[in-house]
């Protein structure tokens, strides 16, 4: 492949144009006569001077150096990349559901309206929560959205509670949303098996502690199997528990939070329900509460009235809007056709899949890896690269050699309890051929740091760009064409 493609501007040739018409046949209005003279400019814009075919050629060669899903082997721990279904974007980009206005009257819209009402008891069944809000925009903000509804409701009965417990293996999103909603954030330090250390929580959750939030199964990839006394541990006090619920593969069709005692559950559609996710494209993270925490939730919500779906908004005791509209309506559609297209089965499918392809990777990797935690996992396992780094290679030189062989690289230095982090995510869509050929890029890698570990250090090789300053990127992006 190709891996470098000049800007379009460097392509100019003056005069060169991506059409030809022949000459005007009708009376031709100056622009001036119908854009005001003071908005028009001066000179003719910098563009390049190209033709069709070098437009066509120069985009579509870009749109192949993007590293994707469709493409390759994407096993991201966390972010769940699994393969998205075409028919999903089919059934978003449906007219009736395009065309819409969100101002349009409720009569006009009950299709719609019935699918996010029949959407919301999909996800209830599917997690054992009573009520959800889908304005959430991703999981951050589903995180920020329950530490409102959680506020709320604390001060409803009257009582301060200033601070949230979350353990040192949780996604950094956690801390942060807690935190932005004016909780003080103690972090209580995980055991020794990586799980929450039960009498550590004991001993922190006090009459000053609103919740804890916990992330089931957690970054390491193990299920907390006290989860229901840990919910106890936190109700006996007087709190609530919330459960970070963005990768929920492994739980699907198998186990529900609801029935283990949480309070507050978040899922990220564009993760565990197949949307296309990255990049900062929308994503939709709805909020799943108890019956006692319902009435705190966004407005409005959808309801059904004699056969008519409505917006209810007479809930007094709501924390209000948190999103334009009801949230990102495309998303619910690829969800709702997901969920649609598998079924009650197939959604079983998914989580037993998701869990047994981790181990299958986990269990070809572990001789030749240190995998700290757990002996089985879930639907993500954590290597430490602990002693390839006393060679001299690190988590991310080994990260930048699996770009060489095709793959996508794991995770890397996170979570930050795992010395030289790699989260693997492998999910439930890929082949068994595929596995083992990520298994076996990661053995050959693991026998040539034996051998010859100077060879890690300037890679990748094969890609556009081989290793930016990853600091200097988001500080100081150049994000356009500058011909100076
Ligand atoms: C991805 C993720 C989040 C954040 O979700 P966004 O949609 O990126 O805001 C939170 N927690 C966990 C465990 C995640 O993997």
């Amino acid at each position: 492949m190709n891996t470098r493609e000049p800007l379009i501007f460097d392509k100019t040739s003056p005069g060169r144009r991506c059409f030809t018409l022949p000459a005007c046949d009708v009376p031709q209005k100056a622009t001036s006569d119908y854009i005001p003279r003071k908005m028009l400019r001066n000179q003719d814009a910098e563009l390049p001077e190209v033709s069709e075919i070098d437009v066509i050629r120069h985009f579509t060669r870009l749109s192949q150096l993007n590293f994707c899903v469709d493409t390759n082997f994407y096993p991201l721990g966390s972010c769940t990349m699994k393969y998205n279904p075409r028919v999903n974007e089919e059934s978003a980009k449906l007219e009736g559901f395009t065309k819409l206005h969100p101002y349009q009257p409720v009569e006009q819209c009950q299709g719609v309206l019935k699918l996010l009402y029949d959407l919301e008891h999909m996800l209830r069944d599917i997690s054992g929560m009573s009520a959800f809000t889908f304005q959430p925009a991703a999981g951050a903000h589903g995180e920020l959205t329950g530490m409102l509804i959680i506020r709320s409701y604390l001060e409803k009965r009257g009582e301060k509670r200033h601070k949230i417990i979350i353990p040192d293996s949780a996604h950094g999103t956690n801390p942060a949303s807690a935190a932005l909603c004016g909780y003080e954030v103690e972090s209580i330090q995980s055991n020794a098996g990586g799980l929450v250390d039960i009498q550590k929580l004991r001993a922190a959750f006090t009459r000053d502690t609103a919740a804890l939030m916990i992330t089931n199964p957690n970054t390491l990839g193990l299920f907390e199997k006290d989860i229901v006394e840990i919910c106890k541990i936190a109700h006996d006090a007087g709190g609530l528990v919330y459960c970070d619920g963005a990768n929920m593969n492994a739980l699907l069709g198998i186990a529900r939070p609801g029935d283990m005692g949480v309070d507050i559950l978040h899922l990220n559609l564009h993760k565990t329900f197949s949307t296309p996710h990255g990049g900062g494209g929308p994503g939709a993270g709805p909020i799943g509460v108890t019956e006692a925490l319902s009435p705190f939730l966004p407005v409005p919500r959808v309801g059904l009235v004699n056969k008519n779906y409505v917006l209810n908004y007479q809930y007094p005791d709501t924390i209000g809007k948190v999103r334009a509209f009801y949230g990102h309506i495309g998303m619910m559609l690829r969800a709702y056709t997901y969920l649609l297209t598998l079924g009650k089965e197939g959604v079983r499918k998914v989580g037993e899949y998701a869990v047994l392809n981790a181990n299958y990777l986990r269990h070809k990797l572990k001789k030749y890896y240190d995998i700290p935690y757990g002996k089985t996992c879930m639907h993500e396992f954590v290597i430490s690269a602990k002693n390839q780094k006393k060679k001299g290679v690190s988590a991310m030189d080994i990260a930048k050699k699996l770009l060489d062989y095709g793959f996508h690289a794991p995770t890397v230095y996170f979570p930050l309890i795992v010395e030289e982090a790699l989260m693997v995510e492998p999910t439930e869509t890929e082949s068994r051929e595929t596995l083992d050929g990520f298994a076996d890029a990661m053995i050959r890698i693991a026998a040539d740091i034996e051998q010859q570990p100077e060879t890690f250090h300037n890679l990748p090789k094969t890609t556009p760009v081989s290793r930016p300053d990853e600091v200097k990127a988001a500080r100081e992006p150049r994000l356009k064409w500058d011909h100076r």
